[in-house]
């Protein structure tokens, strides 16, 4: 098993309408724009008349879903999910929204991000009786939601969302209505926009709301709740005494480049960072080249600063998904070979800058750099638009432990060595939260200088650092 901690790396999306009667159509649409947050399952569930109509599967949002399941989900409000995990627990009983029933009120829940107190709290809930059928962190919301709905339902999600710790963006149906919530950090993106119709939808990123139609109002702020009905919509602050801790990685390799998160293009910020890397790392050679796609942006951004020449050097094969998901190197070195193949013209006999967003456990650098010298590249200069990602994540990107880390452990010149490269420049931390615009107190940088927005407990930090 390559990472001991089950993670979920997910996309949602809420729509309320009472102008329309069947929102899973267009729920279906937006999830597909989502489709690069998560590959393993997707779900779709629909509130009509006073009940939630749900369907969930492994598999492509494209696969799981087809005209008759949709006509089946109808409904005037809807939420959909799309998810992504490590090994281990990948089965559709951990898909996504989960949907309970509980004093005759159906509750549909779909959560993007991870809690970090989530297995102490099903511990308490399961002393005390309860009940669990997944192992997702999800259902431990749920449980919790029950436990204190009793106050009312916004109290009950007010009182569960206080005790848990951790990245959630979370979207609900809840009696007749439409609730968004983002944890206190912000860590992980939401953001709300609006229909011609009048209705309102709740994303993960805004390239969804382009899709479903939907204009970008606002982003959910960190600590707010807001729930949508037939009046419009409220918010609720229920924490505003955390310090931003925005993840940088949803702009380095996660998000859609068409996005904008919490005000910054995804796009401009990868270009801008591009940039920046030319000016940190400048090197004379004849061409940059990009590792499609999320390398692009950023390879761009470098000829420009440089008067490098940009090429296509690398052509990806679309119709695999990213490389990280595969159970073992043998499977994810032969991965990279199937997704990445050089376009021999570009680089042959040339010196090459290639540009990738991130270096993790440093095969796809290794084997593009070889491939590069293969196809008769003279020298290669691999440059990277993130800075060097040493500390695991625990609030929903799916890194590894520190050990599978390349650069936990190791400088510069010998990741150099490791991947075979004539030489090797990462982006620094002040350059990369510059290319975003944001001061080091909004961003969460943990991933590269191991500082977390909170204490992670000691149990989940063992099992990463393990
Ligand atoms: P690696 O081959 O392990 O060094 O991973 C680096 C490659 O994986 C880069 O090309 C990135 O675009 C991509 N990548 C970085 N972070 C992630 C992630 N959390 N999930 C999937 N792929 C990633």
């Amino acid at each position: 098993m390559i990472c001991d901690k089950f993670k979920d790396e997910c996309g949602v999306l809420g729509i309320y309408s009472t102008a329309s009667k069947n929102l899973a159509r267009r729920v279906a649409f937006g999830l597909i724009s989502l489709q690069h947050r998560g590959q393993e399952s997707a779900g779709i569930a629909s509130y009509r008349d006073g009940k939630v109509y749900h369907y969930k599967e492994m598999g492509l949002v494209q696969d799981v879903f087809n005209n008759e399941i949709l006509e089946g989900l109808k409904g005037h409000i809807s939420v959909g999910h799309v998810r992504y995990s490590t090994t281990g627990e990948s089965h559709v009983s951990n898909a996504q929204p989960l949907v309970i029933k509980y004093r005759g009120e159906n509750i549909a829940l779909a959560h993007n991000g991870n809690l970090i107190n989530a297995d102490k709290i099903r511990d308490k809930l399961e002393e005390s009786g309860s009940i669990f059928q997944t192992s997702i962190d999800t259902e431990v919301i749920a449980n919790l939601m029950a436990k204190n709905y009793s106050l009312g339902f916004k109290d009950a999600i007010l009182k569960t969302v206080h005790e848990i710790k951790g990245a959630f963006a979370l979207v609900i149906i809840c009696e007749g209505k439409l609730i968004g919530v983002r944890d206190p950090n912000g860590l992980r993106p939401l953001c709300i926009g609006k229909l011609p119709d009048g209705g309102l939808v709740l994303t993960s990123e805004s390239c969804a709301l382009d899709v479903v139609g939907a204009e970008l109002v606002r982003d959910v702020k960190n600590g707010e709740m807001v729930i949508i009905d037939e009046n419009g919509m409220e918010s609720i602050l229920y924490d505003d005494t955390q310090p931003a801790a925005h993840c940088i990685f949803e702009y380095v390799y996660f998000a859609r480049p068409d996005s904008v998160i919490d005000t910054v293009s995804v796009s401009s910020s990868r270009r801008w960072a591009g940039k920046l890397l030319a000016k940190e790392h400048p090197v004379e050679a004849d061409i940059v080249i990009a590792v499609p796609d999320s390398g692009i942006d950023a390879a761009i951004g470098y000829a420009q600063e440089s008067g490098i020449p940009y090429g296509i050097g690398l052509i990806k094969n679309k119709y695999i998904g990213r490389t990280f998901i595969q159970p073992d190197q043998e499977t994810r070195e032969l991965a990279v070979r199937l997704k990445l193949n050089v376009l021999k013209e570009t680089v042959k006999g040339k010196r090459v800058v290639v540009i990738d967003d991130s270096i993790v456990r440093g095969t796809t650098s290794k084997k593009i750099v070889d491939a590069l010298r293969k196809a008769g590249a003279s020298e290669v200069h691999m440059r990277v638009s993130s800075s060097s990602v040493k500390y695991p994540c625990f609030f929903g990107i799916d890194t590894p432990n520190r050990q599978q880390l390349v650069s936990s452990f190791k400088s510069n010149d010998e990741v150099k060595e490791i991947i075979g490269a004539d030489t090797l420049g990462y982006i620094s931390v002040e350059g990369l939260l510059e290319s975003v615009g944001k001061a080091n107190c909004d961003m969460c940088t943990a991933c590269f200088d191991g500082d977390y927005p909170m204490d992670v407990p000691e149990e989940v930090n063992k099992n990463m650092f393990d």
